[in-house]
């Protein structure tokens, strides 16, 4: 096993060959049902393919540019060779191979787009996105292999950032079929709400976030949008509509929206209430710590009695870091505490801590950071990376 492993780099360059002679196999099976078709495959093709095989790519390359005829049965090596050249970052070659194939008039329409396509994708594995964006355009417009050709228009716009482009060619791809995008196209809306946000259109912000939900009922990402426009409306009473939704579709999302939340009832004047959502939010949901936004609320509503006499029932309940953080900040308020430096370096402990265990966490790589992205920046999955508050509990 561990000599494999050794070898397994190699393995993976030898995968283009071992499609070659897969493909070699079919040929000999043609050559066998019809003989009078491999009297015409030319000596050169053979040869091309020979240095191919021994894996003489450098010479392979002119013999195959040479070539008059290029048809359906022989197109398959054309592109296999460019794919080689592509793969290993060769992508001038793998142009040149691909524009030789466009310029021949034997080549039928439909393996005339496959080429194009083809040559659409070396511009994009070299990073020139227009020309390949106008590649794909023509692909398109021929009629063959136009779902792939926007699904890696797709790639384009997601990579610029295009979120317009990238919404309208997605729901072209589920309008034909495609119906997994959804998740998808929601995160592109909720990019654009968040774009017009940040230019202080609330209105076209709240219609993009609606039309996100529209295609994923359950987008966290869209409901905490809304929230978030609601606040900026002043209708309180909506934000907590959707602050609710969260909590009871993913409640680990919750802290998001927690500032929201004390500042629409705080508006509304229910400040009472929201110590009581909390309290029952938090016993609901067993990685939810809300100790902290509690001891602080009660402080401020009840004094500091009522805070001190809850935080200890819930610290002999479920011992948290958390718990822990609010506890010793209660404590920080007493003469005998706030003056006692082995308690301040103490607290200054805690409280990194805690700070530590605010992160967020990709399920699909495992990268792990101190802000949330809606799209993973190291494997690029959308929609994968949750909240990791509250996990220091000693209920889980
Ligand atoms: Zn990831």
């Amino acid at each position: 096993m561990e000599i494999l492993l050794s070898y397994w780099p190699w393995m993976f360059l030898l995968l283009p060959v071992a499609y070659l002679l897969g493909w070699l196999k079919g040929i000999s099976f043609k050559k066998s049902d019809n003989p009078a078709r491999t009297n015409t495959l030319s000596s050169d093709y053979f040869k091309g393919l020979n240095y191919l095989l021994s894996d003489q790519q450098e010479r392979a390359l002119p013999v195959f540019l040479h070539l008059v005829q290029v048809d359906n049965e022989t197109l398959d090596t054309h592109l296999a060779l460019a794919t080689i050249y592509r793969r290993s970052g060769n992508y001038d070659k793998a142009i040149e191979v691909h524009q030789n194939l466009i310029a021949k008039p034997s080549l039928s329409a439909k393996y005339r787009s496959k080429a194009l396509l083809e040559l659409g994708r070396d511009y994009l594995a070299a990073g020139l996105f227009d020309r390949a964006e106008g590649l794909f355009n023509d692909v398109i417009k021929n009629g063959f292999y136009e779902q792939q050709a926007r699904q890696y228009m797709l790639d384009i716009y997601q990579q610029e950032k295009e979120w317009s482009e990238a919404i309208k060619i997605t729901r072209t791809l589920i309008q034909n079929g495609e119906s997994k995008l959804r998740t998808l196209i929601a995160q592109f809306y909720c990019e654009s709400s968040d774009q017009y946000f940040q230019k202080g259109d609330i209105k076209q912000a709240e219609a993009a976030a609606k039309d996100a939900l529209s295609y994923d009922a359950g987008s966290i990402r869209a409901m905490v949008i809304r929230v978030q426009n609601n606040v900026a409306l002043r209708k309180f009473k909506d934000a907590i509509k959707f602050i609710k939704r969260i909590e009871q579709t993913d409640a680990a999302y919750f802290p998001l929206v927690l500032s929201y939340c004390i500042t629409a009832y705080r508006e509304l004047g229910k400040l009472e209430e929201l110590i009581e959502y909390l309290k029952w939010a938090e016993h609901q949901h067993s990685h939810l710590s809300l100790m902290q936004p509690i001891v602080e609320l009660l402080l401020e509503v009840k004094g500091e009695e009522a805070a001190l006499i809850y935080i200890q029932k819930q610290l002999a309940l479920t011992p948290s870091i958390n718990g822990l953080a609010s506890f010793m900040m209660l404590m920080n308020k007493q003469e005998y505490f706030s003056s006692n430096n082995h308690f301040q370096k103490l607290q200054h402990a805690v409280e990194r801590i805690r700070q530590k265990n605010e992160q967020y966490h990709c399920n699909k790589c495992g990268y792990t950071s101190g802000t949330l992205n809606w799209q993973c920046p190291s494997c690029l999955a959308w929609g994968e990376i949750k909240p990791l508050t509250g996990v220091m509990n000693a209920k889980n």
